[in-house]
């Protein structure tokens, strides 16, 4: 099976040290990204630690693909434990960082301590005897500084572009606690806080470069998205195939990224409207993927990428310009809010971007306060809260805690799962997502279980399921966490769906599939037994809404994957885990 290369960098920002030691064979076999990222999690982060005190510890990395010239490869991992959830948190970004880091000539980073001032950290290519060149600046000029006021100040001092840049803005600076880290300036490592996580450490900004020929890799400071050299690695053909087919794909999301499903979700009643009151919106025509596409300007893409779904947007008149919005900040600073101007939804996304925050959680906590206020559709109050929360100022520092910690103060319901606020596709309507939302590990997020696409009405499709109740759905749900839990440690886009195919994704991380989907069962589990150590159970694994036969299907969902009925793992069983040596 193919793993990451290169030493795990430890940065002790307490000490100002930087150290490496080779990832040993057992941390391999997690083959990087989310997979690594948990099993040197599990080892080294106390069972007890405080998410936003000095022994939490905060990891990157990329994973085998990113040395491929395959698309769907731009992105990379961020795990630590979360200050929004309390359990361990995993979190992807797309962008341009990842061949930076491996640039860098790491296979992963991690972050400990905590430093008595505001720091960035320069991150060097390792040398010939694997001695890392690490830097630590102090960067007083930056206190609260904008997420493009960052990548500004770099570029003047170190002649940084802002794919070579991981930071936080003011929303991290004051640990709001569902601050994102930031990269390639509108790239987010968005749930989960973790952003908050390295603003506790004072930590504002890591930035990656290198030319390292150990991995073949270089990092020529543009935007080539498939033009870097190639590495010397052999690739399976699945990998050529895979990236002429995003290439030559007609596939709506080219023009229309993840909005090209808003009206779907509107027609199927899963799109959650005034702070989930109403699973549909009748404004839905002025924030859909039409309206986005009109004010679409140019491509967008990762690193690597040929499918290229991003989405750069402007508005000349109004002076929004910004990377999006996605579905999931069209549902909840659009329908969740009652705002049905794009240009509006727009504008609460470069917000988002510049200050720093999960535009899904920011959305969700501005829409309950919205609730309260009875004020749905008033997009400048949106715009004002979104600021008062990344500065903490006025009701600003109470949304800051999110919706669990929020809601009783505002008289609202608590729509979060592990004190995550939800993301689109309802439950309440595609009810496999609905358990999804319940058992995900890092709570109600789309991506972790991604049930979803099975349960719109997708036309030709032969896997499509009914929406309504869960029968024969906990097998299928298992079957797809494991899966993405391995497309997460590759590190492989989700959006690869229908072209990197069970078989192609075998070849390309040389392993058989059944291997494979036994490795993302035993990444899901590991992030289960460590959030078990810390209280979580059953309790946990619960929606704020009823769907018919949910505890069965829970039930069902742990006896499956052998873990006691209370939805903790009988006991972790390390010497499961093979080594790479053992291949
Ligand atoms: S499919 Fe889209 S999000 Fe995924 S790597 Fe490609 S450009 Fe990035």
């Amino acid at each position: 099976m193919r793993h990451v290369q290169g030493p795990l960098l430890t940065v002790d920002l307490t000490e100002r040290t930087a150290t490496t030691v080779p990832i040993d064979d057992r941390s391999a076999a997690f083959v990087g990204g989310r997979g690594l990222n948990t099993r040197l999690a599990y080892e080294r982060i106390p069972a007890d630690v405080d998410p936003l005190g000095p022994a939490n510890r905060l990891y990157f990395s990329t994973g085998p693909m990113q040395y491929s010239q395959t698309s769907y490869t731009g992105r990379m991992a961020a795990t630590s434990v979360s200050p929004l959830t309390n359990g361990l948190c995993s979190s992807n970004a797309g962008g341009f960082l990842s061949r930076n880091v491996v640039a860098a000539g790491y296979g992963a980073v991690e972050i400990v301590g905590e430093s008595d001032e505001l720091l960035a950290v320069h991150i060097r290519e390792i040398d010939a005897e694997g001695t890392p060149t690490v830097e630590f600046e102090p960067v007083p000029d930056l206190v609260e500084a904008t997420v493009p006021a960052v990548s500004d100040r770099f570029a003047d001092t170190h002649g940084m572009e802002a794919e070579h840049i991981a930071c936080i803005g003011p929303a991290g600076e004051n640990t709001v606690r569902f601050a994102s880290i930031m990269t390639s300036d509108t790239r987010a490592f968005g749930r989960g806080g973790l952003g908050a996580v390295l603003g506790a450490k004072r930590l504002k900004a890591l930035t990656f470069d290198g030319n390292s020929v150990a991995h073949g890799a270089t990092s020529n400071r543009t935007k080539s998205g498939g033009t870097d050299p190639p590495l010397d690695m052999e690739w399976p053909d699945a990998a050529s195939d895979v990236h002429r087919e995003a290439a030559t794909s007609d596939s709506i999301m080219k023009r229309q990224g993840t909005t090209s499903v808003t009206e779907l979700a509107n027609e199927v009643d899963a799109l959650p409207a005034y702070y989930f009151s109403e699973t549909s919106f009748e404004g839905t025509a002025g924030i859909s993927g039409d309206r986005v596409e009109e004010k679409k300007y140019k491509k967008g893409t990762c690193s690597q990428c040929a499918f290229a779904c991003k989405l750069p947007t402007r508005d000349e008149d109004r002076g929004v310009e910004t990377e999006g919005p996605e579905f999931e900040t069209v549902m909840a600073f659009g329908s969740n809010a009652g705002v049905d101007d794009i240009v509006d939804v727009m504008r609460s996304n470069e917000l988002c971007d510049t200050l720093g925050m999960d535009t899904i959680s920011c959305g969700d906590v501005v829409s309950m306060f919205l609730a309260s206020e009875d004020e749905f559709g008033n997009a400048e109050l949106v715009h004002s809260l979104v600021e008062q929360i990344a500065y903490r100022e006025g009701v600003g520092d109470k949304l800051a805690e999110g919706i669990h910690r929020a809601h009783e103060e505002f008289g609202a319901e608590d729509w979060t799962v592990k004190g995550m606020a939800f993301s689109g596709h309802d439950g309440r309507t595609l009810n496999g997502q609905g358990l999804a939302f319940a058992t995900a590990n890092r709570g109600a997020d789309h991506m972790y279980g991604e049930f979803y696409p099975y349960e719109y009405p997708l036309v030709g499709t032969d896997e499509a399921l009914d929406p309504t109740g869960l029968s024969g759905k906990p097998a299928k749900l298992i079957a797809k966490e494991n899966r993405n839990a391995v497309l997460d440690s590759g590190v492989i886009c989700k959006f690869s769906r229908g072209t990197i195919t069970d078989e192609r994704l075998g070849a390309l991380l040389d392993a058989d599939y059944e291997e494979l989907l036994a490795l993302g069962g035993r990444i899901v589990e590991l992030e289960r037994a460590f959030n078990n150590a810390r209280g979580f159970d059953r309790d946990d694994d619960t929606l704020p809404y009823d769907i018919d036969g949910f505890d069965e299907a829970l039930s069902t969902y742990y006896e499956l994957r052998g873990w006691n009925d209370d939805g903790t793992v009988p006991g972790y069983d390390e010497s499961t885990v093979p080594g790479v040596a053992d291949d």
